[in-house]
This record gives structure tokens, C-alpha cells and sequence, in this order.
């Protein structure tokens, strides 16, 4: 994709690059391209098969690489090992080092904005089509969009939680900790290689790191998202199962499945008879349980669905009233 911002248009806030493309915050996030005639066939295929069905939006990585954040199952993305929850919590230097790279990629990320596909998702909510949206993603750009019924089903990179006392901060209050306990650690710091969306940052030099413990006990802080080796929360699987209930079918939209966390969804609205569209460039693991599979931009598609998509009629669906 090669869209501009408007020529003296205000990108401020994205700093001096160190090695990245500059992320560009824009109001509202600028259309997809259109679709080519044979997505158009998909897309109206699409149509025809979600019509007057609410639908339950399940969201991937593939998403938000308009926005920036690079999706590290995507075809051209390096090879990485991310650090499980046993390494984290069983290892000071490998948490140290954790940290580190997490203060540098976390103050890149924090300054992507959502695309068209997120503002396409909140616009089928708005419209009430859809009972709520389950994301993979800990990027927060859904809700940024404006989407309100989300699943944060592997959490969110802008929070942080101690895991003794459980008290939550932001990721934001965070940081100002490490800054004071790091002074110019960011500035002095250069990024050899990409970013991954969970804001680990190839970043060298990390011995003198200094981690900051919980304000209120002490306690050992961790990025609330869910690691490699972690369990997503029984309550948080609840609620997006509530959502797929709750749904006449489900829109799968830039995932490839990979991980049983998100291709569950897929499993339980095939075996419960509900149709499922996956919008995805590349094979996914859901494809052998999908009515309909479309190989497009996934910006592009929802943008489409998102217009083309009948209103609900009143007696169809939804919560009954008395
Ligand atoms: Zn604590």
C-alpha cells in the first residue's frame, strides 16, 4: 500500500525514526483500495451468504499490518521465538531483557493509528450487525476505531498487571517508571530490525537495564497480554463464546488460525451449523471448515462488507423485547 497523508497534513508524534517507517495518525483512517472484479465476485458471494445474519467478527494480526504492526505468521516475516510465560517469570536476565526490548518497541507501537479494516469493523457494530468482536490482536486498535463489544482474547499491549497483588496500570503510567529508572535508555537506544506486535524490539545492550516492580507490593510486573505457554483467562473464553452464541455466523478476518486459541471459534460455529467466511490472504487452518473463503486486501473486503451488507430487519435476530 502506498497512501500518503494529504500533503501538509499534521503527522505529528512520530519521532525520529529509528529504523522504521514513521506510523501516521489520521482522521478518519483513509479508505481501502477497491476490490479487483474477481474479489468483487467473492465479496458479493459474501453477501449473499451473511445477509440477515448477526454476525460474531473473530480478527487476526492480518489486520493491522496496514496500520504498521508487522504480523510475524505472515509470509515475509522474519522467524522468532517469543518468550513463553515460564521463561518470563523463572529467569531475571531474560526478564530484564524482556522489558527492554518491550519499553523500546512499546513507544513505536503506541503510535499506530487503526486503518480502514478497523473503522470497517466498528461500522458493522454501529449498524448492528454483529454481536460483538473477538480480536487476537493486542494492539488496542479496534477500540481506538471505536469498537465497543470486543474480546481482548490474548489482552492488550497498553496494559501492564502485577502478578501478586493484580493490581492493573496502564502501560503509559508504567513507563514513566522505567524512563526515571532508565534515563535515556530510548534516545540512546538504535533498533536493528523490525518491531513484533506484541512491541518486542530487536534491541541491543540490555544488561544495565533496570525493571520496575509494582508500586503498590513489590510485585513482579508482566505485559497483561497472554504469552506463548499462558492460558487465555476462562472468563474472557466465556464471553467470546457468548458472542459466537449469540451469532446467526462468523467473519473471520486477517488470521491464519495458527493457534487453537482463535481456530476454536471456527470449529464451534462449523459443528453448530453457523456459516463461516474467512477473509485472509494466504491458506489458514480454518479453510476445510469454512462455507467461503476470500483471498483479498482484508481492509478492502470489510470495507465492502461493511457497505454492502444489508440493515437487519426488525424480526430477525437480536435480543427480543418482554
Ligand atoms: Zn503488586
Amino acid at each position: 500500500m502506498t497512501s500518503t497523508p494529504p500533503a501538509g497534513g499534521d503527522s505529528g508524534g512520530s519521532g525520529p525514526g529509528l529504523g522504521l517507517t514513521g506510523f501516521v495518525r489520521s482522521d478518519p483512517a483513509p479508505s481501502a483500495p477497491l476490490p479487483t472484479p474477481d474479489e468483487e465476485g467473492q465479496l458479493r458471494r459474501a453477501v449473499e451468504l451473511l445477509a440477515g445474519r448477526r454476525l460474531a467478527i473473530l480478527t487476526g494480526a492480518g489486520l493491522s499490518t496496514d496500520s504498521g504492526i508487522p504480523d510475524y505468521r505472515g509470509p515475509e516475516a522474519p522467524p522468532r521465538n517469543p518468550m513463553t510465560y515460564q521463561e518470563f517469570v523463572g529467569d531475571p536476565e531474560l526478564r530484564r531483557r524482556y522489558w527492554a526490548r518491550n519499553h523500546v518497541g512499546w513507544h513505536h507501537l503506541r503510535q499506530a493509528a487503526p486503518n480502514a479494516g478497523h473503522a470497517a469493523v466498528a461500522r458493522l457494530e454501529r449498524r448492528g450487525l454483529t454481536t460483538g468482536l473477538i480480536t487476537q490482536n493486542v494492539d488496542r486498535l479496534h477500540t481506538d476505531a471505536g469498537s465497543a463489544l470486543t474480546v481482548d482474547l490474548h489482552g492488550r499491549f497498553d496494559r501492564v498487571m502485577c502478578l501478586e497483588c493484580k493490581t492493573r496500570y496502564s502501560r503509559q503510567t508504567i513507563s514513566r517508571l522505567l524512563e526515571d529508572l532508565n534515563p535515556g535508555f530510548l534516545e540512546r537506544t538504535r533498533l536493528d530490525a523490525d518491531i513484533a506486535p506484541d512491541a518486542d524490539a530487536d534491541v541491543a545492550d540490555t544488561e544495565d537495564f533496570v525493571v520496575a516492580d509494582c508500586p503498590v507490593c513489590g510485585g513482579m510486573l508482566k505485559p497483561d497480554f497472554v504469552y506463548f505457554g499462558e492460558n487465555v483467562p476462562r472468563d474472557r473464553v466465556a464471553a467470546a463464546f457468548a458472542m459466537l452464541n449469540a451469532a446467526d455466523a462468523l467473519l473471520v478476518a486477517g488470521s491464519s488460525l495458527t493457534v487453537m486459541s482463535g481456530l476454536r471459534f471456527v470449529k464451534h460455529a462449523h459443528k453448530t451449523g453457523k456459516p463461516v467466511v474467512i477473509i485472509n490472504r494466504g491458506p489458514t487452518r480454518g479453510d476445510d471448515l469454512a462455507d467461503l473463503k476470500i483471498e483479498a486486501g482484508v481492509a478492502t473486503a470489510l470495507e465492502y462488507l461493511a457497505a454492502e451488507l444489508p440493515d437487519l430487519s426488525r424480526d430477525a435476530g437480536g435480543p427480543q423485547q418482554g
